[in-house]
């Protein structure tokens, strides 16, 4: 079952001094449910913005984006509340934009809070339940997230991301920052909960490697377009 339709989308950023930026050119691409995509291109072809244009975080300058058939593009902020939930992020730095003072047991089920959610129990006992999903231990609650590694970091965004139960996670160089060895392990993590609890995932890196092993098919971008798309091992063997 296709989960999302991405139908011709476009993005043109208006920069300073009126320079246009074209930074999606006529992308389409399907995910069914339960389905790992991979998006790779070199830095500057547009990953990101595809990514965050399927969030509406950027808004996109044309096409459409049909989730469970219905065109979101159109639809108004407030409207969107409810996609919100089936929709998630995870991005290189998971902690940019959250408040640095918040506890990671709050960093988990805010997002829990915002959408009203359960009793103020039922959410402690979700984050709990999360914090042993992604393997964090139950003591971090209390603690802040800059006490812990980047790869910890990371576990903990993961653990936010599923806080709501969502059906697409965009994974936005989710683990470029990450020394290569905690790379795999955060990318096996990322496998095994998408295998685990049926998640359709986007998986964007400028780095072949990172997504190979895990991505079912995958879209090889160049400035604003996809170029190439198939099965992992049929992208593979083209050189
Ligand atoms: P990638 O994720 O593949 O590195 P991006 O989606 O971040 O690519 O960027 C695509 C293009 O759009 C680049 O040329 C980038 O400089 C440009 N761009 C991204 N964000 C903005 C913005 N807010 N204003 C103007 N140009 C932007
Ligand atoms: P704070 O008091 O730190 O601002 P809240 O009490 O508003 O945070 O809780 C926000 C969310 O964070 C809760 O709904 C819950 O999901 C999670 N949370 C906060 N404290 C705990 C805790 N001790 N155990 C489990 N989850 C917690």
């Amino acid at each position: 079952m296709t989960l999302l339709e991405i139908k011709n989308l476009s993005k043109i950023y208006h920069g300073k001094n009126g320079a246009k930026v074209q930074a999606l050119s006529d992308v389409s691409l399907d995910i069914t449910a339960g389905e790992v995509v991979g998006v790779v291109g070199e830095s500057g072809c547009g990953k990101s913005t595809l990514g965050r244009s399927l969030l509406r975080l950027i808004e996109p300058s044309g096409g459409q984006l049909l989730f469970e058939g219905q065109d979101i593009v159109p639809l108004k902020k407030s409207a969107l509340k409810p996609m919100r939930r089936d929709l998630q992020i995870i991005f290189q730095d998971p902690f940019g934009s959250l408040n640095p003072r918040h506890k990671v047991g709050k960093v988990i089920g805010e997002p829990l809070e915002v959408h009203g959610i359960g009793t103020k129990q039922q959410r402690q006992e979700k984050v709990r339940e999360l914090l042993d999903l992604v393997g964090l231990p139950q003591n971090a609650i209390d603690r802040h997230p800059h006490e812990f590694s980047g790869g910890q970091r990371q576990r903990i965004a993961i653990a936010r991301a599923l806080a709501l139960d969502p059906k697409l996670i965009v994974a936005d160089e989710a683990v470029s920052a990450l020394d290569v060895s905690i790379q795999s392990q955060i990318i096996n993590l990322i496998a095994k909960l998408q295998k685990q609890l049926n998640i359709s995932i986007l998986f964007i890196s400028h780095d072949l490697s990172v997504i190979r092993h895990v991505s079912d098919r995958i879209a090889i971008m160049y400035l604003g377009r996809i170029v190439e798309m198939g099965e992992t091992e049929e992208v593979m063997q083209n050189p």
